[in-house]
């Protein structure tokens, strides 16, 4: 008809669609996983908005997610009665990639789903992978604001149409004809094992052909005696969109002062080192299984954003808006009591098992270092938690803070550390000698950011941590162990007081404004001079850091 108009993809988008067409189909069931979830949050986003106000029309239908397999037209039909689109949505959602990272953000996502398409869902682009197996694909939609509906197509190279589509019920459906190489998922078998698959825990009925396929069930309000190590792995699969296993797993669960569910697991991996910018919150809020905030910003603080999972409090208020939870007090409450039984989880389990927990360390170290600088509240819960290496521990192996006081030298007052880029330059530098001299183990901080975390720590267990360059170090009152005799080097007379001053002087002068002074010192073993950082206040590998970041 007239009506129907054609668009053009916005560039982002084409050049995504041409990463889905043209990629490795390893993992093209996803497709499948990725529809399935837009219906389930259709779903959830209708219920959470009428528990406010009163459906506009379709009041009774039944929320639930249809999905039709026709092997003889080779199509595939997954029909929800969610919150629906209206043009605009359908132009918005189903043609433009939303995305608020870095510009090159297509390309970073193409050098990604080389690796692993599976991962697209992670990334705000799923419904585009239903192009790895569609020839061509119809989204009827109608809002549940009562507009009329419109359909949109597609086959993925380019272009879309949109046009009017009434006598559409409330909700979505997607019509997908099947590529010739994937008529598979016009078979019910494939369709069923799919959704066992990923899909057993869509908190609404999904039929396949008629017959309820998922088992729908809030495993996080059940009690942790009766859930399997399967049923949990099943769970993270499905709320992570992965198909790893996780690297840890916490259930809570608390009755007084204030009723709290959560399921929280760490990942293997994190995905913002993969260059794709700040990824959002992965912990949904809940409300007596009703679903009120997906990737909350509230529940849990920024630095805890790797974390997937659920928290579920009864406490809450079942229509809360999305403001009225940034503003609640109630949730400010939920927030603290689960972040600090969370810190004392990863307490424990770095405890129970160093070695996991250094390769959590490694691959979350970064976030907790996050944690310290950025939020007051628990930078002294999150000392627990730092590793470093030092002096004495084996290139690569880290100790935490605790395990460092525990062994300080007799007379040591204070943590001390120092910067550099790698341990052997450390070990080469001036700064050691004296440690290793007099037996007093020093945390070697190799991150450009360690200095800036330690040095909002300020101080660990009441001792204070104190950069090796800083120009006022005394180690006089501080006697350690020395692992071994320094080496016999032939003794030469010291130079006279005079010609130390001259010395001092003549270099001062030959430096000029590039140091403040040139003073004799006592600190030195080996190396002939050292400079050092006057105040005090920050390290010298902050002030390159800032002067890197040109402040
Ligand atoms: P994401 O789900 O991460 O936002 P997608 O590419 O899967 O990214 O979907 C893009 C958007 O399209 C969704 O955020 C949603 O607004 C809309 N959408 C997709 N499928 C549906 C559906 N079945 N019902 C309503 N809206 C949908
Ligand atoms: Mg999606």
């Amino acid at each position: 008809s007239a009506e129907v108009e054609t668009r053009e993809f916005q560039a982002e988008t084409r050049k995504m669609l041409d990463i889905v067409i043209n990629s490795l189909y390893t993992e093209r069931d996803i497709f499948v996983r990725e529809l399935v979830s837009n219906a389930a949050d259709a779903l959830e986003k209708f219920r959470y908005q009428s528990i406010a106000e009163k459906p506009a029309f379709d009041e009774h239908v039944p929320l639930e997610i249809v999905i039709d397999c026709d092997d003889k037209n080779h199509t595939l039909t997954i029909t929800d009665t969610g919150i629906g689109m209206s043009k605009a949505e359908l132009e918005t959602n189903l043609g433009t990639i939303a995305h608020s990272g870095s510009g090159n953000f297509v390309e970073q996502l193409a050098e990604a789903a080389k690796k692993d398409l599976s991962l697209i869902g992670q990334f705000g682009v799923g419904f585009y992978s239903v192009f790895m197996a569609a020839k061509k694909v119809r989204v009827q939609s109608r809002p549940a604001s009562g507009e009329e509906g419109h359909e949109w197509s597609s086959d993925g190279a380019g272009t879309y149409t949109i046009g009017p589509c009434p006598g559409l019920h409330r909700g979505t459906r997607i019509i997908i004809e099947l590529k010739e190489d994937a008529q598979e998922y016009a078979s019910k078998f494939t369709i069923e094992r799919i959704i066992q698959q990923y899909s057993t825990f869509i908190p609404f009925p999904v039929k396949v052909e008629g017959k309820t396929v998922n088992t729908v069930q809030a495993i996080w309000a059940r009690p942790k005696s009766e859930i399997t190590d399967a049923e949990y792995n099943e769970f993270y699969k499905f709320i992570g969109g992965t198909s790893d296993e996780a690297l840890y797993r916490f259930h809570f669960s608390a009755d007084a002062p204030l009723a709290i569910q959560a399921l929280l697991y760490v990942p293997k991996d994190n995905f913002e080192v993969l260059g794709m910018g700040r990824m959002e919150p992965g912990v949904n809020l809940y409300c007596q299984k009703v679903l009120i905030d997906q990737h909350s910003k509230n529940i849990l603080p920024e630095w805890l954003r790797f974390l997937k999972g659920v928290v579920d409090s009864e406490d809450l208020p079942l229509n809360i808006s999305r403001q009225a939870l940034q503003d609640s007090s109630l949730v400010l409450k939920l927030k603290r009591v689960l972040t600090k039984r969370l810190i004392k989880f990863l307490g424990e389990e770095a405890d129970s098992d160093p070695k996991k927990y250094q390769e959590f360390w490694r691959t979350f170290g970064i976030f907790i270092k996050e944690g310290v600088t950025s939020d007051f509240e628990y930078r002294d819960d999150l000392g627990k938690l730092l590793r470093f290496e030092s002096s004495a521990t084996e290139a690569g192996e880290m100790i935490s803070l605790d395990t460092y006081v525990n062994r300080m030298a007799q007379g040591q007052d204070a943590i001390y550390y120092i910067n550099g880029p790698s341990r052997a330059a450390v070990e080469h530098g001036p700064y050691v000698e004296m440690f290793r001299q007099k037996g007093v183990e020093i945390l070697y901080t190799l991150e450009p950011v360690d200095d800036f975390v330690l040095n909002h720590l300020g101080k660990y267990r009441d001792r204070k941590l104190v950069s090796a360059d800083r120009e006022d170090l005394d180690l006089s009152k501080t006697t350690g162990t020395p692992q071994a005799e320094p080496p016999e080097t032939p003794k030469e007379e010291p130079l006279s007081q005079d010609a130390l001053n001259a010395l001092c002087a003549w270099m001062k002068e030959v430096l000029g404004d590039r140091v403040e002074a040139v003073k004799p010192s006592a600190r030195l073993v080996d190396s002939p001079a050292m400079i050092v950082n006057v105040g005090g206040f920050m390290t010298s590998s902050m002030e390159r850091l800032l002067k890197a970041s040109g402040q």
